[in-house]
């Protein structure tokens, strides 16, 4: 079973696919860590965003893993973990950024696809594309959104209890700035697949989402049955 979830950042795909894949027993992929790790390789290698060539050959050579429980996935970068390195405001945006790049992407989603097809009882897989690329025929396919201020909100509420100083309106013009990006980049921009269950978060709590979400799978597998 392929469950593919997208959205804007902050809509809960990463605790909603968590969440689905421990209840269901399936494997967990955050793509959008494949993205940062390759946005903090070419950060590390001093790399500039435009020498898209070098960037490329990076994204082509770096070995991404993403191991372990999906409540304590840790993301490999050439054998170095680099779980917290690549949750920082700026591997953020230098993801989108170099996720503009068309050859990072298709080397991206064939690493997608091969994870995906070889999970035993089959895969939860969050970020951007993954029902309109990645999965085109996933099982199901979730979009999950919400108001710009709700999304903010959440994103500064974890920074907050990691630590991390910045302002509410900081976040919100960071998550706007990333957003518009991820919609308006040429290559595989953040869309609504036609097929795509469409959930808006913002008044939702997540147990209620979780439990949309299960009864939507539940169909669906009674339909197929
Ligand atoms: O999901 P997360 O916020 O960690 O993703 C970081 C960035 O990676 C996104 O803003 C987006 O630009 C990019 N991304 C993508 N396609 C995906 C997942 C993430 O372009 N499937």
């Amino acid at each position: 079973m392929i469950i593919a979830i997208d959205g804007p950042s902050g809509a809960g795909k990463s605790t909603l696919g968590k969440m689905l894949a421990k209840k269901l027993n399936l494997l967990y992929l955050d793509t959008g860590a494949m993205y940062r790790a390759v946005a903090l390789a070419v950060t590390r290698a001093g790399v500039p965003f435009r020498d898209i060539d070098r960037i490329a050959d990076i994204a082509e050579n770096s070995e991404i893993d993403l191991v372990g429980e999906p409540d304590a996935m840790k993301v490999m970068l050439d054998g170095q973990d680099v779980s917290v390195d690549i949750r920082t405001l700026d591997a953020a945006q230098s993801a989108s950024v170099v996720s503009t790049i068309s050859e990072v992407r298709r080397i991206m989603v064939e690493h997608q696809r091969i994870i995906g097809n070889s999970a035993p009882n089959g895969c939860v897989l969050e970020g951007r594309d993954i029902g309109s690329v990645v999965f085109p025929h996933a099982d199901i396919k979730f979009f999950l959104t919400a108001k710009p201020e709700a999304r903010a909100r959440r994103r500064y509420t974890e920074d907050q209890a990691k630590g991390r100083i910045s302002t509410y309106e900081q976040t919100l013009a960071e998550i706007n700035e990333r957003d518009e990006r991820d919609v308006s980049r040429e290559d595989s921009p953040l869309t609504i697949a036609d097929d795509a269950v469409v959930i808006d978060t913002s008044e939702l709590d997540l147990h209620e989402v979780f439990e949309q979400m299960l009864a939507k799978i539940s169909e669906k597998r009674a339909s197929a049955a």
